[in-house]
């Protein structure tokens, strides 16, 4: 049985709000345990002036910190997202008594739910999928990667070229200054808890033979993709025993992460031999078949998701998917032929719902 638990002191007003969210959430499945060590879903309740984290004693706790505001900001990105970082969370709900709920997410997805008929219910239902996601971050560095792959290959010469491509084409949104809002122990331990090596959106990988995979690490710069272990890295496979991505690198570096939704390319790799590259992006076609749910990054259901879409394409091999209010995940032979089929096609802006 799934389990949240309120935490945090809400104002007046949020308090009934929390009440009827977790009111929806028991109606939906889960049980509320304050006591609980390990809950699915905390509901924390912060202010602007104390954006408190809930800290955290298992990666599955998924956080939704809540937030009451007189009305809702003009520009809810810029305004809201230092107290999503700030107070740890995985999501952060915004509150405007009367009026609604505006929902942001990790992604920089951001949608609402108006007060009214069902409204409890409906950002009920927006939370379960979150919380009931399971995290797939782990990583485990073996020292086997072959010495004549230390400086890379043709493969990883074609990421470089694509990560300078996306950047021209402006598809590669600055790393978000995460470090400037967060003093360095909270910087840490959002870090781990998100298997991240700082904010920023997009990934890449191209197969390098019928199991393994190069891809770009977490949180570097996508334009200048380069060192082995440390740019790209090389996914050997997903243990699901120890729920970790098994990474080759070179014995003399110090790796950093693999992008969180390794997961996601491992599942389509493995399904489909004839996809040669993915390539993952913070934008938007018209027309694409997208995911029902928006999970998070890095989640086994999040790649379950895209896997899905992937095998119901038409071609699975040249396959573009939405994932609801984040971005897309497109396949195709090789990065070149991505970049090829897809120019000038891309919408900047993704859509919220
Ligand atoms: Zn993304």
């Amino acid at each position: 049985m799934w389990e949240y638990l309120i935490h945090g002191e809400p104002t007046p007003r949020l308090k009934p709000f929390l009440e009827g969210v977790g009111k929806a959430l028991e109606a939906q499945g889960f049980r509320h345990n304050p006591e609980s060590e390990a809950p699915n879903l905390v509901l924390n309740a912060i202010t602007p002036e104390n954006p408190r984290p809930y800290r955290r004693r298992a990666q599955a706790t998924f956080v939704a910190s809540v937030l009451e505001l007189p009305e809702f900001p003009q520009d809810p990105l810029r305004e809201l997202y230092p107290y999503l970082v700030r107070a740890l969370s995985n999501v952060l709900l915004a509150y405007v008594p009367g009026q609604g709920v505006k929902f942001l997410t990790l992604e920089l997805g951001h949608y609402g739910e108006p007060e009214g008929k069902g409204f409890y219910e409906r950002v009920a239902a927006r939370l379960r999928p979150i919380a009931c996601s399971r995290l797939v971050i782990n990583n485990i560095f073996e020292p086997d990667l072959e010495p004549e792959l230390w400086q890379g290959d043709e493969l990883t010469e074609s990421m470089y070229r694509a990560g300078k491509k996306l950047k021209e084409w402006d598809l590669l949104p600055a790393p978000f200054p995460i470090e400037e809002i967060l003093p360095p122990e909270d910087l840490r331990h959002v870090k781990r808890l998100y298997g991240i090596g700082g904010l920023s959106y997009g990934n890449l990988s191209v197969r390098k033979d019928e199991k393994r995979f190069w891809m770009s690490a977490s949180g570097v710069d996508k334009a200048n993709l380069r060192e082995i272990g440390r740019d790209i890295l090389m996914v050997k496979d997903y243990d699901p025993e120890r729920n970790a991505i098994l990474l080759s690198v070179p014995p003399h570096v110090e790796p950093r992460r693999v992008s969180v939704d390794a997961i996601e390319h491992w599942m389509i790799y493995r399904e489909h031999p004839e996809v040669g590259a993915i390539l993952h992006v913070h934008a938007w076609m018209e027309g694409v078949p997208a995911t029902a749910f928006n999970y998070p990054c890095g989640t086994y259901e999040l790649a379950q998701a895209v896997a899905d879409k992937v095998r119901e394409a038409p071609d699975p091999a040249r396959a573009v998917v939405g994932l609801k209010n984040h971005g897309l995940t497109i396949t195709g032979r090789s990065l070149d032929e991505i970049l090829e089929r897809i120019e000038g096609k891309l919408i900047r802006t993704v859509p919220m719902a």
